[in-house]
């Protein structure tokens, strides 16, 4: 079962085709990571997808229903979140609110009884933000102002306000960029206690093939706007168009 859909995707900047003829469908509860050298269209296509940019040409479908023409926030409450690469927390906010606040925000109807709730630290509010932060091991911060957290956890923290929105595929842009090799295996292990725990598909953009190869089920291929392969990693290591695509060969 594929929970999204992308056919014959295509989108154009001016005379640059960044896009053509995407087509890519992600299974449920698996994660697929799309990779490809540097200005292959990865970040537009992910773009495509959240509402940020719309496609010239194609279809986007998310459990059966079409993307297209939908606002970011729509698409975020119909289940699909984006990790940003820059951790967006609320600097001088505790770990506690920064769960919180998105947890409201995805809710419809009364957002002042809830926010009210919240700030009392009543009901399923306040039990939903904690079993998130204990998700991702930082309940024990849960005190903490976000600013003084190390980047490592800035980035849990960040998860965990994508998660308290219980997405059903999450979305990430290169979640290791910059990031030192004990932070990177952090996120690593993070990514995988998440989806351990939940019924979640992430579809991943990344560069780090040691990220990679951790963690996808399914490789994309993405070369000049258009897919060029997609296997299963032990498939995609020394694949002749890779090499290609990589290095020119
Ligand atoms: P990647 O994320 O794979 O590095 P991008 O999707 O960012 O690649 O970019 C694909 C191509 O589209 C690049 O040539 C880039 O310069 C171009 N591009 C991306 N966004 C824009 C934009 N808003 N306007 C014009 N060109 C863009
Ligand atoms: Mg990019």
């Amino acid at each position: 079962m594929s929970i999204l859909e992308i056919k014959n995707v295509g989108k154009r900047f001016g005379g640059l085709q960044a896009l053509s003829d995407v087509n890519l469908s992600v299974a449920e509860n698996t994660v697929h990571a799309i990779i490809g050298p540097n200005g292959a269209g990865k970040s537009t296509l992910l773009n495509c997808l959240v509402g940020k940019l719309i496609p010239d040409t194609g279809s986007v479908t998310f459990q059966g229903q079409s993307l297209l023409g939908r606002k970011p926030h729509e698409i975020n409450q119909m289940g699909v979140s984006r990790v940003f690469q820059t951790p967006e927390i609320f600097a001088d906010l505790t770990v506690f609110e920064n769960v919180v606040i998105p947890s409201l925000a995805a809710r419809d109807g009364s957002f002042r009884m809830n926010a009210l709730s919240a700030v009392r630290g009543q009901g399923d509010i306040r039990a939903t933000a904690e079993a998130i932060l204990e998700d991702v091991n930082m309940l024990d911060k849960r005190h903490m102002i976000a600013s003084s957290l190390s980047r490592g956890d800035k980035r849990r923290l960040e998860m965990a306000m994508c998660l308290v929105q219980n997405p059903k595929l999450l979305l990430l842009d290169e979640p290791t960029a910059g990031m030192a090799r004990a932070d990177t295996n952090n996120t690593i292990d993070l990514l995988k206690e998440i989806k351990d725990k939940r019924d979640i598909t992430m579809a991943i953009i990344e560069h780090d093939m040691h990220v990679v190869f951790s963690l996808a089920e399914r490789i994309t291929v993405l070369a000049q706007g258009t897919p060029l392969v997609e296997e299963t990693p032990e498939n995609i290591k020394g694949h002749p168009k890779v090499r290609e695509a990589y290095l020119g060969e």
